[in-house]
């Protein structure tokens, strides 16, 4: 009995305390504050997640070491699908051999089978050497439709010997030709399997940050002028917030010199109105007061 985790299964939504009882290697019950039986095995396993193991689609850990720290995770499958790794039967044998702690699962390389027509690659199941073959523009460039014949017919094999589908390092050969892509996914199609791809947003990043420009880029985020940088983007926004503020403080400023002005000629035309009806010399003195100039333009603005 695992006692008092906090229980998370998504499938069924639930998340709260309670215990797990485990059976034969099966989930007998959950529920808060079960009792255990008198030779029941008590695991107190409070403040930590109690959950159905994950499974990692996403994962190149190939290795025990590399396995045990993502059982550690929560981890207990872990599926070499973006990748994949070629020959598919010595994968699975090697994997069986070195006493796996987690499931696993692997893809069709496309990867791979490209490189064995296009590079003189040999596939040897190992993710090392794969790697080593992203960077050879022999394997990047584009393929004769005899060559796509070629590694297709690689694919289809692998896919026969166990592959849970093609994984599909598209964004890693720049140069192939689009319509590569459709004949492995037509492939897929008909074989009835998924296919795990790699996409090709890569290939813009890889142009914009090729050879001295990564470097350069790299070297400037690490500096601390990269730092200022981003700080001074958050000063500029503030500073942009600032500005507005100070517009809208101007606007108001000039209105209330207008606003002021209309007063004034109002108060000096009413002055004039009671010259008027009082001592034409008063009105006279008041009238040389008046401003025409702001007059006209003070109008001009309230309207
Ligand atoms: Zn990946």
């Amino acid at each position: 009995m695992l006692r008092g985790g906090l229980v998370v299964n998504p499938e069924t939504r639930h998340e709260s305390v309670a215990d797990v009882l485990v059976h034969d290697g099966k989930v007998k019950a959950v529920a808060e504050n079960l009792t255990p039986g008198h030779d029941t095995t008590v695991l107190d396993v409070t403040g930590l997640i109690v959950g159905p193991g994950f499974i990692d689609v996403h994962s190149h850990v190939n290795s025990v070491a590399g396995q045990r720290l993502q059982a550690m995770d929560g981890v207990t499958t872990a599926l070499e699908l973006e990748s994949g790794l070629m020959p598919i039967e010595r994968a699975y044998a090697d994997a069986a051999q070195a006493g796996r702690p987690l499931h696993y699962g692997f893809s069709a390389s496309w990867a791979a089978a490209r490189g064995a027509v296009l590079a003189d690659f040999e596939p040897d199941a190992d993710l090392v050497g794969l790697l080593a073959l992203l960077g050879n523009r022999a394997w990047q460039g584009p393929s004769t439709p005899a060559q796509v014949r070629s590694w297709l017919g690689l694919l289809e094999r692998e896919l026969d010997a166990g592959a849970l589908g093609i994984g599909i390092l598209l964004g890693y050969a720049p140069r192939n030709d689009p319509a590569e892509f459709l004949a492995v996914a037509q492939l897929a199609a008909t074989a009835g399997v998924p296919t795990f791809t790699h996409v090709r947003e890569l290939v813009e990043a890889l142009e914009v940050l090729a050879g001295p420009k990564l470097a350069k880029a790299m070297a400037f985020l690490g500096q601390a002028a990269g730092r200022q940088v981003r700080t001074n983007n958050h000063v500029e926004r503030l500073n942009r917030r600032l500005r507005f503020a100070e517009k809208v403080r101007y606007r108001w400023r000039k209105r209330k010199w207008v606003v002021r002005w209309v007063v004034l000629l109002l108060d000096v035309a009413w002055q004039q109105a009671a010259a008027t009806t009082g001592a034409g010399k008063g009105a006279k003195q008041l009238g040389e007061r008046s401003p025409p100039q702001a007059n006209a333009r003070g109008k001009k603005k309230v309207a």
